[in-house]
């Protein structure tokens, strides 16, 4: 038989890898403007016509490039930021991947002048689908200017999943933002259809971020700084009482590029805990200074991921620097790092016992109430794991609250072994109290009475054992509940990792996912289990994948347990987590509902009690 494998032209590959750099024109604005830093300008305008859906144009003043640079640079692979596979460890420019240009080349027109300030005349080289139509000399000023027009024009599929112009100038108004509080002492104009939106004169981050946020921010600000060994901090957060609903104002840089880290994030918000109303959250600016050989930024095609070497140790560092700040600046009251603020005596529990000195005892009171507390704790947990606060706790439980009665009667037929173990241990001695109180020691710990003494609970395997049973009971009984995604999501993973999906995908759809193409190299999916956010279902599934490969597959080896496993550990929440009242309640009585509610679905215990004559005897 012939041979059938063959090279694919480079403008299809080109045309493929697009697909991973540029989703939308804020992904062509972040790339140029990155470029155009790493060029060395001191001043960049961005130029976007109809939401950079028919022009991005990014002008600098940087070094320029030679004619036959100038004609590389499209090429995939060229770049001149990295020689050797070494050279990786040490990255001091945004770029090196050398795709941003032939990638954006194969899906738009492009033109770009370019002159080096040694050359008399530079050059003109126009780009359209990756097919040169023009390359000249001209004359234009020192530096470069990419134009990338008619975004998509070969691919209509993709500028037809575009949003709307007012969708799409605000992820460009976002990377300008990115790009521009990372680089202070660079000036930067942005003209959107004609008219100057943002005109940022080089300063520093106190007036780039008043520049960028109006007037009214500066007094918002409070300085945070740190200088250790292996981390220096430098920035500012936002005074808690000016915390906002939405997330908008949050800006990491890790050695001057922005990225998004949910581990960090929680750090900041762990430092502001006790401070902030409910359901709002700080902002901030920080920028974090690392030796370049401790991070991993090569992980993600878009580079906004990044690995540290010493996770713990950095959010450790952050949290107790932004906490020194606030305190420093007279806006925690408290700053003893260890002390749970919800074990302070209420006042009004104070005066109480004082003014009323008689035997009678408010016996509804609870100083664990929310009422009762001497100020709101918030829910701070930022992971990426939970939905927003408009999804609540019900959410989590989406699955079971929607099933009613019959379904449950249907999971009761599904044999479990386990049934002796539960009812041993959940004799009516130890059953929970029915006018429990629930309390949370360390966002970690959920503290309840029973008839006997008290239960200790670990809230994040609790959580575990009640999604995994959840999830178990929607694969066996095929009745996941699914929400359809208004736009299918794309997904790309290696030929292995598909595999693996193929072989669960019969019990993923029966949790709620609905698969509309199964190609090579990526999945389509247009419906996912109720409780899983959209924003989430890349890392639960990339978590399961990694859990299949991790599993030794013997005898025993169940998809079907494995799945369930993995998407409770993904959706539980964490130590570390607030819990409302109502929440912890919940968490408790679903906890108990559970065929087998002593051990998480690794077999960890996930609550133990002491009872009343346990404690006694601690007394004696
Ligand atoms: P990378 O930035 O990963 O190197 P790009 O495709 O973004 O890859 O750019 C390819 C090369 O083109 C860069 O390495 C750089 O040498 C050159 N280049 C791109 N934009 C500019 C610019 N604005 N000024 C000078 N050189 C540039
Ligand atoms: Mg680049």
């Amino acid at each position: 038989m012939a041979d059938i494998i063959q090279l694919l032209p480079d403008h299809v590959a080109n045309q493929i890898a697009a697909g991973e750099v540029v989703q939308r024109p804020a992904s062509v604005v972040k790339e140029l403007l990155e470029n155009a830093i790493d060029a060395g300008a001191t001043s960049i305008k961005l130029i976007v016509k109809d939401a950079g859906k028919t022009l991005v144009q990014v002008i600098d003043n940087g070094k320029g490039m030679s004619a036959t640079d100038a004609r590389l640079s499209f090429e995939r692979h060229a770049t001149s930021k990295i020689r050797s596979a070494e050279d990786l460890f040490q990255l001091n420019t945004k770029g090196f991947r050398g795709e941003a240009l032939a990638s954006i080349a194969a899906i738009a027109h492009v033109e770009l002048k370019t002159k080096q300030e040694t050359d008399e005349v530079g050059t003109v080289i126009v780009i359209e689908g990756s097919t040169v139509t023009e390359q000249d000399i001209v004359v234009t000023p020192n530096g470069t200017s990419i134009a990338v027009k008619n975004l998509f024009f070969n691919i209509p599929a993709r500028r037809n999943f575009l949003k709307s112009n007012t969708v799409e100038l605000r992820h460009i108004f976002d990377e300008f933002h990115r790009v521009a509080l990372a680089h202070p002492t660079i000036s930067f104009a942005l003209y959107n259809n004609g008219s100057e939106t943002f005109n940022l004169p080089n300063s520093n981050l106190r007036q780039r971020i008043v520049n960028i946020f109006g007037n009214k921010t500066n007094e918002k600000l409070v300085p945070v700084e740190e200088e250790t060994e292996i981390l220096t901090i430098s920035g500012f957060v936002g005074k808690p009482e000016f915390a906002k609903k939405t997330r908008g104002e949050q800006y990491f840089f890790v050695n001057d590029r922005f990225i998004k880290s949910a581990y960090l994030n929680h750090a900041i918000s762990s430092a502001f805990e006790g401070l902030l109303k409910n359901g709002t959250h700080p902002s901030y600016f920080l920028n974090l200074y690392v030796n370049p050989q401790t991070i991993d930024i090569n992980i993600h095609p878009t580079k906004t991921e990044i690995k540290f070497d010493d996770e713990h140790t950095l959010y450790a560092l952050l949290r107790s620097a932004v906490k020194h700040s606030l305190g420093q600046f007279n806006i925690a009251p408290v700053l003893d790092f260890e002390r749970d603020s919800s074990l302070d005596t209420p006042y009004t529990f104070n005066n109480k016992v004082s003014n009323t000195p008689t035997i009678e005892v408010d016996r509804s009171f609870n100083p664990f109430t929310e009422d009762a507390k001497p100020r709101q704790r918030s829910v701070s947990m930022a992971s990426s794991y939970k939905k927003e606060d408009t999804t609540g706790w019900e959410s989590l439980y989406v699955g079971l609250e929607s099933k009613g009665t019959k379904n449950t009667q249907d999971f009761s037929e599904v044999h479990f072994e386990s049934d002796e173990t539960t009812i041993s241990a959940f004799n009516d001695e130890s059953k929970v109290d029915q006018a429990q109180t629930t309390y949370q020691l360390h966002n970690k710990y959920i503290v309840s009475t029973i008839k006997s003494g008290m239960l200790v609970i670990d809230q994040h395997r609790a959580h575990q054992r009640i999604l995994y049973e959840d999830f178990l009971r929607n694969m066996t009984i095929k009745e996941g509940v699914s929400q359809q995604l208004l736009f299918p999501l794309q997904l790309h993973f290696s030929t292995q990792e598909i595999d693996i999906i193929k072989e669960l995908k019969e019990d993923l759809e029966h949790t709620g996912f609905v698969f509309s193409n199964l190609k090579k190299d990526s999945i389509e999916i247009s419906g996912v289990p109720v409780s899983i956010p959209e924003s989430e279902v890349s890392i639960i599934l990339e978590q399961l994948i990694s859990d299949v490969e991790n599993e030794v597959p013997d005898s025993n080896f169940s998809a079907t347990d494995l799945l369930a496993k993995s998407m409770a550990k993904s959706l539980a929440i964490r130590t570390g987590q607030t819990l409302k009242k109502e929440e912890q309640e919940h968490l408790v009585n679903k906890l108990f509902a559970c065929k087998e509610p002593n051990v998480s679905p690794t077999n960890r215990t996930t609550f133990i009690t002491m009872s009343v004559d346990e404690l006694d005897k601690k007394f004696i």
